[in-house]
Formats: C-alpha cells, structure tokens, sequence
C-alpha cells in the first residue's frame, strides 16, 4: 500500500466499507489521472459537480485573479463585495422575477438547511413535506428531510412535523393542509435513480400549494446549472418554485450553494430577529468568481443546446440486452437498472477496470448512474458507451 493510501486510511474519517481508493494526482476536462499516470474517463462528474469539466481554463483563471485580488473579508452581508453582487445579478437574470434574491452558502445542505428555515419562518407553520427516497442533505435539518426510513432511523429524534410523499403521485398531494409550510422537491428525483413526473402532477402541485399556502422548495442541487436540458431543472417541468437551492456544478469545482427567493420572503431574515441567519464563508469571493466563471462557460460554449444531442448518443449507443431492466434519462442525467444491486456493482467494478469512473445511486443499489461532464464530447461518448457495451458483454 502506498504511504498516501495508509494515511488515507489511518487520519481520514471513513464513511465507506468499501471506497474506491483510486488516488488522483491531477484531472483536465473529463479525465481524472492517478499517481501512475493511467488515465479515466468521468463519468459521474465527482456526483454532479463538474459540469464544465475538471480544471476548466477559465475557472481556473477566475480563481487565481480573485486569489490575489481578495479572499475573505468579513462574515456574510455586511460588505458589498462585487463577486457576490456580480454572481446575484447574473442568477436573477437566469431565473423568473420572483426569483432575484440570493443567499450564499458553502453547500447543498447548507442551502437546503436556509430554505426550510426561511420557508418556515416566512409561513409562520411548521410542517415540512418532502419525498420519498430523496436526499437533500447531511446535517441535522437536512436529514429531517430526506426520504429513507430506515437511513433517517438511525439518527433520530430529528425535527418534528415532517411527512414524506410520493414523487409524482398526485394521490399524495393531499397530504399537503394549510398546516404545510413548505414542500421540498426535486423536478427530476436524483439520488432515488433518476425518477420524474407528470405535466398533471406538476400542475396538481402547484395548484395544491396555492390553495393551502404552502411554499415550494425546487432542490436544483443536481438537477441544476444544465444537467438536464435547461439551465434550471424546475424550467424542464414548468412548475413555479417560490425557493431554490443549488450547489454542485454551480462553482465549477469550488465549494458554493445558494437559495434563491423573492426579496419580500427573504427580508423574513432581516428583521425579528436580525441576523436570522448568518455564515461566515458562505459567498466566499473566490467560490463566486469561479460560480460566475462557470456560469459563462455554460452560456458560451452553449452547453445546455447541446445536451438532447448528447443525452440522445447515449441512449442509442448504450446497447440494451435482456441485462438492463430499465434506462431513465433526463438530459445527462441517466440510470441504467439491473436485476440486482451484485450486478449492477460487478458492472460497476469492471467499467472502473477499464478506466471508465460510474456509481451507483444513494437510494437504488440496482441502478448505475452516468452523469458525465456536460462538456462530454461525441468521441468520449462513443468511448464510453463502446466500454459499457463490452462490460455487459462480459456479465
Ligand atoms: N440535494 C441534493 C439533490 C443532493 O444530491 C445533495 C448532495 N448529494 C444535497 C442536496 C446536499 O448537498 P451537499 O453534499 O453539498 O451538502
């Protein structure tokens, strides 16, 4: 065992029986080398992070500039700081009106943690529904809300008044009284292996949430910045969030998240009492001149056009033999379902053999998921899918 391997395993906290211990030394667009120089095509995006790609050129360069420029200079907004301001503007004009007011965190967890708190606040109730086989997050509140039982068993008590529904089951929706404050959901359900919705259930929702006055919470974390064909996961579905939240690919590799509201919801946070909620890093000037970088990487490079093309070269390449029970697919979000969780794994490891990096999804064993770089071009496309079709081969 390499020494940096033994210190990995001796001073690193371990979350995993079974991590994947390749150890990376460098990475460009979307290969990943490791410490002798072989190299892997990425096909899971580090989960949904590298958007752009790894170390793109002018991410890279945002960062150095704003470096030497500033890092940090005092706890969130108390100074006007021109990336934070510059990265707001930018956000609102991607998204719908009621949309123009950012709060900037350092994670998906902490953003989802600011949406639920303000939500609350704001309704003046308490109730948090959310769905099924979701994840949203870590940390306490976070958990409250994710959507596995048996996982969230495990650390309970947790926050009370919380229920948990049907992604997509219009049944479920009346779950949801004027006791509701806030529904957490993802347009496109990523951790439970790539699971979406019906027009009707978007529109039985929204109307739902109108009649009881309940907020909704788009968590964009995955499906944001791109993934699935728009810039924004909710544009895909047509439904009216009252609060996002985003992180992973929004800093192009750097740690940053946000929730977006209305600037009548977020004042909930300004006064009684003020200072409702408080970082210290979150906007760090660094993370938003890389968030902003990439943003105009997406624009420029017109990467959002170009994904039915490529979403479309996967699913006609990827050969479907009676091994594959199922191919979900939204943009460059997929899953590919097996008979089992031995399986999918074993199809898992021989991909990693044969340098090409997939996973499988939090909350469905059974499904490989592929999340690619957008910047994924048609030739690494064709390189990965003719791999996969090898593997399955092998099975
Ligand atoms: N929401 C979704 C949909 C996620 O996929 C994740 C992370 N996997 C989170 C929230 C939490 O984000 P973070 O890990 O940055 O705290």
């Amino acid at each position: 065992m390499s020494s940096t391997r033994h210190l990995f395993f001796e001073h690193c906290a371990q979350t995993s029986p079974m991590p994947l211990t390749i150890e990376i030394n460098r990475a460009k667009g979307l290969h990943l080398f490791d410490v002798n120089g072989k190299s892997y095509l990425d096909l899971i995006s580090g989960i949904a992070v590298s958007n752009v790609g790894h170390c793109h050129p002018k991410v890279v360069a945002a960062v150095q500039k704003q470096a030497e420029t500033f890092m940090h200079l005092m706890v969130y907004g108390e100074y006007v700081q021109s990336p934070q301001v510059k990265l707001a503007e930018k956000l609102a004009s991607l998204l719908p009106q009621n949309l123009s007011c950012t709060y900037f965190t350092n994670s998906g967890s902490e953003a989802i943690e600011g949406a639920i708190k303000l939500a609350r606040k704001y309704s003046q109730k308490s109730e948090i529904i959310s769905c099924h086989n979701s994840y949203h997050g870590s940390t306490l509140g976070a958990l409250s809300i994710i959507g596995d039982d048996e996982y969230r068993s495990h650390f309970e008590p947790l926050l009370p008044n919380t229920k948990r529904i049907r992604h997509g089951i219009i049944e479920d929706l009346s779950l949801i009284t004027d006791k509701t404050a806030v529904v957490v959901i993802e347009a496109i359900q990523a951790e439970a292996g790539i699971y979406k919705a019906s027009k009707e259930y978007w529109t039985a929702l929204q109307q739902k949430c109108k009649e009881t006055q309940t907020l909704i919470v788009c968590d964009e974390i995955q499906t944001g910045f791109g993934r699935t064909g728009t810039m924004f996961g909710f544009q895909n579905v047509g439904i009216q969030p009252d609060i996002i939240t985003l992180a992973k690919g929004f800093g192009g590799g750097m740690p940053i998240g946000a929730f977006v509201s209305s600037k009548e919801i977020m004042q909930t946070f300004t006064t009684n009492p003020i200072l409702g909620h408080m970082t210290t890093f979150g906007g760090h000037p660094v993370c938003c001149a890389a968030a902003l970088a990439t943003i105009e990487v997406i624009e420029n490079e017109k990467l959002v056009n170009n994904i039915p093309f490529k979403a479309e070269a996967f699913k006609s390449l990827i050969q479907h033999p009676s091994l594959i029970k199922d191919f979900r697919q939204e943009g460059l979000m997929m899953a590919i379902e097996f008979e089992s969780f031995e399986i999918n794994k074993k199809i898992i490891d021989l991909c990693l053999e044969n340098r090409i990096i997939t996973d499988w999804f939090l909350f469905n064993s059974k499904s490989m998921r592929i999340a690619p770089p957008l910047v994924i071009t048609i030739e690494e496309i064709e390189e990965a899918c003719s791999v996969i079709n090898r593997v399955l081969k092998q099975i």
